[in-house]
């Protein structure tokens, strides 16, 4: 097969990824620099559009709170893993981004007197733990939409470039920076190449790991695969959040926002179960201990008629309540379950949700690759697809919302400040290379393995073995069943032989990430010889601060992974015993 054309462009910076991370890193770094969008997604179909509960912010609205209880609840949710630096950051700046998504024209639902109202959320509390607080800024449950919406209209105002349906397949790093990179662009099947300055991954996460996802058909890591391959570690992979509240065996999301308005989970003998496991907080405890409690009340027989999910129940909370403050998940349930929340329960399981681990970044959002986080020049990334780490082992809900707008505002100022004294880095004659054999190898296979087939069997084998429980019997079954996958993988074919359009190839390509992101994620829950926030080993049931308070690395090495440590930042809280 003839080898697709390349079209060059030049740009200070490229942004990779049009989700809220993306948006604002490219709306900041355009007030210094050119900038261009590229997004496999139109950037409003991006997975942020889909978040429901809201944004965390300690603005106070409705009852007292400070930034310093929404950092504490922060670090102590994570499970004390969390770069306590990065988290005060947060905090403290989550107010100033909400109080500027305001003013760019976002709809937040109000108070009475036109304050921004606010929200219940899981894990959120007042006074360092005394109780739940209202902190999520909401705009009904579109949140992220409307997150989305105000960022595109203010990017487009600005002059943003967008390249929409460009598909990032390889980073151009040489000399120990990072000058660029290719993609792939869907409607013709051309490789384009990005010479720039500084280049940031904002590409989301990798739900799609698994079988019963929340996650958009889409999020298959590709930036943290890609960055991996090129030699940069990636951070705590072993923990992956399971949300409590997926819709029974389609894992869609009924967001926290339902128990933040009052909505109480039950089992199969109607008990409101969580009274045993979190007396303080009940059905608000964090993700990790709701999803873990779930599984255990299913295991010992009090799922729903002893079957595998148990109940959301709405239906003593007033009807118009629900309707105005949740209405597009009565719509979901609705539709996918023809059942009526303000009356019947929701049926539920934990659905895979969130990628606490990523790609390591300092605050500035820079990429560093080694245990000092030295940073790797011209490469920055944010979002779900970075760890910087603010969410730990575990994070607590609508903080990835102020993840991604604080440090993708970061990301970008930083980039406009460097510009002026950054240079073009040379790039090698032939830099498009990696890229062209991957495309053309998967174009002219002939192996007759399906990459469907390959996904399905990978997401049933994590979803087996990797999810809220691990031990070593299953973890060990896992990793030899995705190294048969990724030998597989390797005879893939791609049917379609087309340029234009061709999706298959994009499915096989994806395909790819996951395997590789399945595996360094299985590798890494074995290494980790402990329980803390979402990675809970039945084998090693406790957390062990003396040996495990540290960050895991995963280098990509010769066809096997290597580990390698880092220090957590502990600013503020000494690390205590998890109660709620
Ligand atoms: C159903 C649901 C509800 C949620 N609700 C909440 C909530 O209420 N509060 C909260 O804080 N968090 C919530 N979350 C989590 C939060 O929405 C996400 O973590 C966050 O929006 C991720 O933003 P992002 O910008 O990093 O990535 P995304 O919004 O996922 O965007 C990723 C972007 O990368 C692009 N991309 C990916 N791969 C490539 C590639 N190879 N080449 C080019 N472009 C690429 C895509 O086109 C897309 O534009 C929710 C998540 C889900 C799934």
């Amino acid at each position: 097969m003839s080898l697709p054309p390349v079209v060059r462009h030049q740009y200070d910076a490229v942004i990779v990824g049009a989700g809220g991370a993306g948006l604002m890193a490219a709306l900041e770094a355009s007030k210094g620099c050119r900038v261009a969008v590229a997004s496999k997604l139109y950037p409003t179909r991006s997975h942020t559009g889909t978040a429901q509960g809201g944004i965390g912010a300690a603005l106070g609205n409705l009852e007292s709170d400070r930034w310093e209880w929404h950092m504490f609840d922060t670090v102590k949710g994570g499970d004390y893993l969390c770069d306590q630096d990065a988290v005060e950051i947060m905090c403290q700046e989550a107010i100033e981004v909400v109080y500027d998504l305001e003013h760019m024209g976002l709809p937040f639902n109000r108070t009475p007197e036109g304050k921004i109202d606010q929200r219940r959320f899981g894990g959120h509390t007042i006074e360092f733990g005394k109780a739940p607080v209202r902190r999520s800024c909401y705009a009904a449950d579109r949140t992220g939409h409307m997150i989305l919406q105000t960022l595109y209209q203010q990017c487009i105002k600005r002059g943003v470039e967008f390249f929409d349906e460009f598909r990032l397949i390889d980073l151009l790093i040489q000399d120990g920076r990072c000058g660029g990179l290719i993609a792939l662009c869907l409607a013709t099947g051309e490789l384009h190449l990005f010479h720039a300055k500084a280049v940031l991954l904002a590409t989301g996460g990798f739900g799609r790991m698994y079988k019963v996802t929340s996650n958009a058909h889409t999020l298959t890591g590709d930036g943290c695969a890609i960055a991996f391959r090129r030699g940069v570690p990636l951070e705590d992979m072993e923990f992956f959040q399971f949300h409590p509240t997926g819709i029974h065996k389609l894992g869609i999301l009924i967001t926290e926002g339902a128990r933040g308005e009052g909505g109480i989970l039950r089992n199969g003998k109607g008990e409101r179960f969580m009274e045993r496991y979190a007396p303080t907080l009940l059905d608000l405890a964090p993700r990790d201990m709701v999803s873990r409690a779930i599984y255990r009340e299913i295991r010992e027989g009090r799922g729903i008629q002893g079957r595998d999910y148990v109940h959301l129940d709405l239906t003593h909370l007033d009807p118009a309540v629900v309707e105005r403050k949740l209405p597009d998940i009565t719509d979901f349930v609705r539709t996918y379950l023809g059942i009526n929340p303000v009356k019947e329960a929701i049926p539920c399981q934990p659905t895979a949700h969130y990628a606490m681990g990523g790609i390591p970044t300092n605050v500035n959002a820079q990429v560093v690759i080694d245990a000092d986080n030295s940073p790797l020049p011209g490469l920055y990334a944010a979002g779900e697809c970075a760890c910087v780490s603010v969410h730990g082992a575990n994070r607590l809900g609508t903080n990835s919302l102020v993840d991604i707008v604080v440090f993708g505002r970061r990301g970008g100022r930083h980039i406009a400040q460097q510009i002026s004294k950054l240079d073009l880095p040379p790039l090698s004659a032939d830099a498009q290379g990696r890229a062209q054999e991957e495309t053309s190898r998967l174009m002219s296979n002939l192996g007759g393995e399906s990459a469907a087939r390959i996904r399905a069997e990978l997401q049933q084998v994590m979803m087996d073995h990797a999810s809220v429980y691990r031990e070593e019997r299953g973890l060990k079954e896992a990793l030899a069943a995705i190294a048969a996958l990724r030998s597989r993988y390797r005879r893939v074919d791609v049917s379609d032989k087309s340029m234009r359009f061709n999706t298959e190839l994009e499915e096989a390509l994806e395909l790819g990430y996951l395997l590789d992101l399945s595996w360094v994620t299985v590798v890494a829950a074995l290494e980790r010889r402990e329980s803390r926030g979402a990675h809970s080993r039945e084998d090693f049931p406790t957390r062990d601060d003396a040996h495990w308070l540290k960050h895991s690395l995963a280098f990509a090495s010769n066809g096997t992974i290597r580990f390698d440590s880092k220090p957590v930042s502990i600013t503020r809280f000494q690390p205590q015993e998890r109660k709620y």
